[in-house]
């Protein structure tokens, strides 16, 4: 259920309610936003206590949530979540797009491709280090040595960087060296994993399994909500289907649906939503009209040559081109980029 509390309320008061909820053996959330502060209660049958908390004169309403996704839902919180990161802001008015290679493949490949996406526009830099491969036998990434040339390069460009970590065990580093953890669609349900990840305070961009439903996908994020980070960004990539012309499905109705059931913010990933460099910028203008937050986008300095996804990975001019597309799509939906 969700207390509200009165305009006003002092701390000691929210401090009050808080005690009250720990008291009853349950766990608080608190939201301050502008104007009320909001306090989550997570526990079984909390809803049946909502008398205690209605008798105090600071409590205007007690509601309870109705969907099985408590943190992550408009019920709980009605104001979009907005996520700060150095000098970005994802889930305000301006569409973030997100870019680099699929993989950090050295140093030089690197850097390159991001002075060129940050020269059209782009300002988060992907790649990733630790790489969820289908085959044992093909490229698994860099490792540390990757999460060094993020680093590196972030510093040299001023581009924060998201970067994957598959396991629990590669947490620590990867907190240490990037500004955003990605958790992959094939680990969209690694319970533990996302329990982890939610007791580290860096904002985490959680990728939509290619199996999951929109309510399966909110209900990994309330883990990592409900283990005490709230800086959860979604990611609609793909999903499968019949369809076989393309990689995945890029699902766009999810973009939409999220935004009615949850204050998070959405961005969209077309380049493994599709797995095809031609549909990359049509898929690009349809999320932006859609109401997604940003972009996740592949990009390669020779494509042809990248170790891993070249075949939906963009070269810098078509990134170039995509980024100027999609301002006028994003100015036309009240969005800026
Ligand atoms: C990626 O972003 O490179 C990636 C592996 O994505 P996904 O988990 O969506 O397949
Ligand atoms: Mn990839």
């Amino acid at each position: 259920m969700v207390i509200t509390l009165k305009p006003g309320t002092t701390e000691k008061g929210i401090q009050h309610v808080i005690e009250k909820i720990k008291e009853l053996g349950f766990t608080p959330h608190v939201s301050r936003g502008k104007e009320r502060t909001i306090i989550g209660v997570i526990g079984e049958n909390a809803i049946r206590t909502r008398h205690i908390f209605e008798a105090m004169f600071i409590v205007e309403s007690v509601t309870p949530i109705s969907k099985p996704f408590k943190l992550v839902s408009r019920e709980f919180k009605g104001e979009d979540t907005v996520i700060k990161i150095k000098n970005v802001v994802i889930g305000g008015k301006k569409v973030v797009v997100m870019a680099g290679p699929c993989a950090v493949e050295n140093r030089e490949i690197l850097l390159e491709t991001a002075r060129a996406v940050k020269e059209a526009g782009a300002s988060i830099l992907r790649g990733g280090a630790f790489k969820p491969r289908t085959s044992p036998y093909s490229f698994q990434g860099l490792g540390e040595e990757g999460l060094r040339y993020l680093a590196e390069v972030s510093k040299i460009t001023g581009l924060p960087v998201v970067t994957e970590a598959m396991d629990p065990r590669q947490l620590e580093i990867v907190c240490l060296y990037a500004d955003i953890i990605q958790i992959g669609a094939r680990n969209m349900q690694n319970f533990d994993l996302l329990k982890e990840v939610g007791k580290t305070k860096k904002p985490v961009l959680l990728k939509r399994g290619m199996a999951a439903t929109v309510k399966e996908f909110l209900m990994s994020a309330e883990y990592i909500l409900s283990s005490g980070n709230y800086n959860v960004i979604l990611c609609e990539r793909g999903i499968r289907t019949f369809e076989d012309s393309t990689r995945f499905t890029l699902d766009l109705t999810s973009v939409a649906l999220t935004q009615l059931f949850s204050h998070l913010p959405m961005i969209v990933d077309p380049s493994h939503g599709t797995g095809k460099r031609e549909l990359v910028l049509p898929l690009s203008r349809a999320a932006i009209a859609a109401g997604a937050d940003g972009l996740l986008i592949e990009v390669h300095p020779r494509p042809e040559e990248a170790l891993s996804d070249g075949f939906q990975s963009l070269p810098f001019d078509n990134f170039a081109q995509l980024m100027g597309e999609i301002k006028e799509i994003a100015h036309a939906v009240g969005r800026e980029v």
